[in-house]
């Protein structure tokens, strides 16, 4: 085996990037939700948040703001405030593309003829009303999530090699520790006990608790 061999066989795996992306059921779609969350989860995302809103046209309007001007803009706004839409962040690896991909292309008619299995295919009816929505980029991603969802974290997920360090770094010794002293101990609840032991045991924990030491009179 050449040196080149082994620098290769060495390698780490490939870091595998997790992505929250926006999803929308689009009103005429919505009666298809369930259907539609079970193709999602069978196509791998996670979905990490979700809910059924009636927009306002002034917040239809607000999100597709890249689109004021155009022709279809005030129909596109009274359509997507013209009953309840669900909104839902998913995650998976390369989240953004992978959900662009499921739902197709924004025609309809294209749809059907090019991506048949697409749910936009499957849910749509129109160029306007085609059932779905997906973030079209990452900045885009970030933005629509925030609208939906302005309580969620949108930091980038700790995945591979990242994970790795920080759970070797911040938990693994202490939690090693506590299961070491688990298997000696064997107790009735172990789940609960440990639960117990690692509060006790926090390393972040304060060591020292406020005493006050009287001044000798
Ligand atoms: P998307 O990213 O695939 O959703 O497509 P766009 O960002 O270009 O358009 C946003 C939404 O506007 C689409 O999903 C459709 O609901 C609607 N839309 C796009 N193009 C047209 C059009 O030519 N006519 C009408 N009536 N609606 C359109
Ligand atoms: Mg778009």
């Amino acid at each position: 085996m050449t040196g080149d061999d082994e620098a290769h066989l060495r390698m780490d795996p490939p870091q595998i990037y997790v992505e929250r992306t926006l999803a929308i059921i689009k009103p005429d779609a919505v009666k298809h939700a369930e259907e539609i969350e079970d193709i999602i989860l069978n196509s791998g995302f996670t979905i990490l948040q979700k809910r059924r809103v009636h927009l306002t046209p002034e917040q239809a309007s607000e999100f597709y703001v890249e689109h004021y001007g155009k022709l279809f803009f005030p129909s596109l706004v009274a359509y997507m405030s013209s009953g309840p839409v669900i909104a839902l962040a998913l995650a998976r690896e390369n989240a953004i593309s992978h959900w662009r991909m499921l739902v197709g292309p924004t025609s309809v008619t294209e749809a059907k003829e090019t991506h048949p299995d697409s749910l936009r295919a499957l849910y749509g009816t129109d160029q306007q009303r085609n059932g779905l929505h997906g973030s079209d980029s990452y900045t885009s991603a970030e933005w629509e999530v925030r609208f939906f969802f302005p309580d969620s974290i949108v930091e980038p997920i700790a995945v591979g090699q990242a994970a790795r360090d920080y759970l070797a770094r911040s938990v693994n010794p202490t939690l090693l520790k506590g299961l070491t002293q688990l298997c000696k101990k064997k107790p009735d609840d172990p789940v609960v006990w440990l639960a117990d032991w690692l509060l006790e045991n926090n390393p972040n924990k304060p060591r020292v608790k406020d005493t006050f030491v009287e001044e000798p009179k």
